[in-house]
């Protein structure tokens, strides 16, 4: 080591302890930019600029004799939350004895056997500290000759299940009070017991083959598929199946579905694929660019093996990890104590916690986890069915009016039956519906057989159609032909959505008198008061038409996204038409930041080894700028309608810190995506009860 070290530095290694000392501290120091700690930073929220600190102590000597030892010990389990002293230790050994795992440690309860005096004393202590600290504590212990120091003590790491758990055994001790049990418990950590997870031992044994993003948690096992048809249909005859793709498009929807889990080669944490599968509560790995696909002979390369059609993999969508084996997978469970801290948490919220949700089955999952309501239906979803897409088609290739609306018209009482579903699903709780909002290209077939079949269809042939599709092509579709700019150049789509949406509410109504429901529409990509204006007296001309003539008084709700800058720059003109607002903060982030959230995760990478971003302004919100928006918007919405409706529903919504900063600036809402309800729940309480303390 001594040559080692003068190799290295060029000099001898230091023997003057003082100086040995100010090396060893200095290295505490550089520890805070070691890569590792900045991934851990930022994995847990934690600033850059907090820095460390550095304890100089004498050292006491566990190994000094027999009548010595060390080791480490927790008040509680820290695994169940059991309440029992729960610890190793090792005679006449040192901590790094402990953990360098060359000996095998005894349970702390055989130190009662060895050292009863100290077993006593240490339990004394224990129970000392965590009364005055009114938390588990993790502590380590040195004894020199008989005699037990304590080297230190702090609030024990737990599992999410042993969180809860002690955290209500505390108050049931009359420890803490319910305030104080949602405030100690990690939102975050709640999402592993919604999730299945791997068997603990059979994860240990696996071997990792490559890493993506963590994009949607959860652990999936299955067979490799490559296409979403054969997902759907393996799903169908009783296979697990991973769809691995280079990327996924809508059209692979039903697919995600099926999956048990989803592998992309790109993409970020907001990419198509990472939205949809957290969505559906899908696992799924992002962007895992090592992997060498072969789309067209079904195969990829990872880790060295090549992976065909049927083999077995297994992804975990909370690590990013990828392994090629099967590994067993165990069911979540919500136990019981789980709900104790749910309910304590709504008492003490004051950000109602609304749910995206495009399906009945997203809406009953959501509910079932506590949503107030829907936030954001994104109808484009119900397009992709098989039965649907021919008429969506036929739609987009019209060239008059005529056409568009006989296309329409088959639509429409579809998505009518796929809305009623929804209010079903949600039982009178308050849905909004958004209309639709992606460029027009996604709809239309690429496949050459698929374009063949349509211009059949239409009666057209297939060079024109050709034309059309390409036609459909922009260089920049995040800013191109989508949103309400759709209604504003076919305003039938706006009508036949109204349409449904109106008369799935009223049908539902007449059935369940009692739910009373207010449609909301919510019109997207709005970035001018006129072109709301515009789109919103289509909306109202067929919604007070269908309404008028169902002989009901029902009201009906017509409010925006706020998801252009112009829009939050002109938020008090365009709360003139609204009256709601949705900040879409996917959208809204990408414009504001000028990088699109599909393309952003390529150079995030060097943004944050640079410490340019210390996070990912898709997933937690960039207060200072896209929050100033926000916040700028929610005023000046205010300005102009008090009683505005104001929530967020892009993917931050789920984010503690970005609900934090929704209550702060005084939104109603917080919308996300099903399996993140109760993490909102739960951030919306804790957030409530900090600004009460401040
Ligand atoms: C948004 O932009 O934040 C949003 C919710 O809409 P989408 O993700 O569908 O663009
Ligand atoms: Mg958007």
């Amino acid at each position: 080591f001594k040559a080692h070290y003068k190799e290295e530095k060029g000099e001898d290694f230091p023997t003057d302890p003082a100086v040995q000392l100010m090396e060893a501290i200095k290295a505490v120091f550089r520890s805070w930019d070691n890569p590792r700690a900045n991934v851990y930073r930022r994995m847990n929220d934690i600033p850059y600029s907090w820095g460390t600190a550095v304890n100089v102590q004498p050292m006491v000597f566990g190994n000094l004799n027999d009548k010595s030892g060390t080791g480490v010990a927790f008040t509680r389990d820290p695994a169940t939350g059991e309440k029992a002293l729960f610890g190793e230790y090792l005679i006449n050994a040192q901590g790094e004895d402990v953990v360098a795992g060359i000996r095998t440690p005894s349970k702390i309860s055989k130190l009662h056997e060895e050292m009863p005096a100290v077993y006593d004393q240490f339990a004394d202590i224990a129970n000392r500290l965590e009364n005055h600290y009114r938390d588990m504590q993790d502590m380590e212990f040195t004894i020199e000759n008989g005699k037990l120091y304590m080297l230190q003590t702090r609030n024990g790491k737990r599992t999410a299940a042993a969180a809860l758990k002690i955290a209500c055994d505390l108050v049931d001790e009359g420890m803490i009070t319910e305030e104080e049990a949602v405030a100690m418990i990690d939102p975050k950590s709640l999402d592993a017991l919604l999730h299945p997870t791997f068997d603990a031992a059979a994860l240990k044994k696996a071997k990792v083959i490559g890493t993506g993003l963590a994009a949607s948690p959860g652990a999936a096992c299955g067979k490799v598929v490559f296409t979403a048809e054969t997902a759907t249909d393996m799903a169908k005859a009783g296979h697990k199946v991973i769809l691995v793709r280079l990327e996924t498009s809508p059209e692979d929807i039903e697919g995600m579905h099926y999956a048990q889990g989803v592998l992309t080669v790109r993409g970020g944490m907001t990419s198509h694929a990472a939205v949809v599968a957290r969505g559906m509560g899908t696992c799924c790995v992002s962007g895992c660019g090592a992997i060498k696909m072969d789309e067209a002979n079904k195969k990829f390369e990872l880790g060295g093996k090549t992976y065909k059609e049927g083999d077995w993999i297994s992804i975990d969508g909370s690590t990013g990890n990828i392994y090629g084996e099967k590994i067993k997978t165990a069911a979540a469970a919500i136990s019981g104590d789980f709900n104790r801290i749910m309910n304590w948490a709504d008492q003490f919220r004051v950000l109602d916690v609304r749910t995206n949700a495009d399906t009945p089955n997203d809406a009953a999952q959501a509910f079932a986890f506590g949503a107030q309501g829907i936030g954001l239906c994104r109808t484009e979803h119900m397009f992709f069915e098989a039965d649907r897409i021919k008429a969506m088609r036929e739609m987009i290739v019209s060239e008059t009016s005529e056409q568009r609306e006989k296309a329409l018209a088959k639509l429409e009482p579809i998505q009518q039956s796929d809305f009623e579903a929804i209010y079903e699903a949600m039982k009178g709780r308050p849905v909004t519906i958004r209309l639709l909002d992606p460029p027009l290209h996604e709809f239309v077939p690429t496949d050459p057989k698929d374009i063949e079949e349509l211009a059949k269809e239409m009666n057209i042939s297939v060079e024109h159609l050709k034309q059309v599709i390409s036609g459909l092509h922009e260089f920049n579709p995040m800013m191109g032909h989508r949103g309400c700019r759709l209604d504003v150049t076919f305003p039938e789509i706006a009508k036949m959505q109204t349409a449904a949406i109106i008369k799935a509410a009223l049908a539902v109504r007449s059935r369940r008198p009692a739910w009373k429901i207010v449609p909301e529409i919510m019109v997207p990509l709005v970035g001018e008061e006129k072109e709301l204006a515009f789109v919103k007296s289509v909306i109202d001309q067929t919604a007070k038409k269908i309404i008028k003539a169902a002989g009901s008084d029902m009201t009906y709700k017509v409010g925006t996204m706020i998801e252009i800058p112009r829009a939050a720059l002109t938020a008090d003109a365009i709360a003139n038409q609204a009256e709601f607002f949705s900040f879409g903060t996917n959208d809204l982030t990408q414009m504001t930041f000028g990088f699109s959230r599909d393309d952003a995760g390529k150079f995030l990478a060097s943004y944050y080894d640079n410490k340019i971003y210390e996070s990912d302004p898709f997933s937690k919100l960039d207060q200072a700028g896209v929050g100033r928006l926000v916040k700028m918007a929610a005023e000046l919405g205010r300005q102009t309608r008090p009683d505005i409706k104001l929530g967020i529903c892009g993917e931050q919504g789920g984010d503690p810190s970005t609900v934090e900063f929704c209550h702060n600036i005084g939104l109603s809402y917080v919308s996300c995506s099903p399996f993140r309800v109760p993490i909102a729940r739960l951030a919306a309480a804790q957030a409530a009860i900090k600004a009460k303390k401040k």
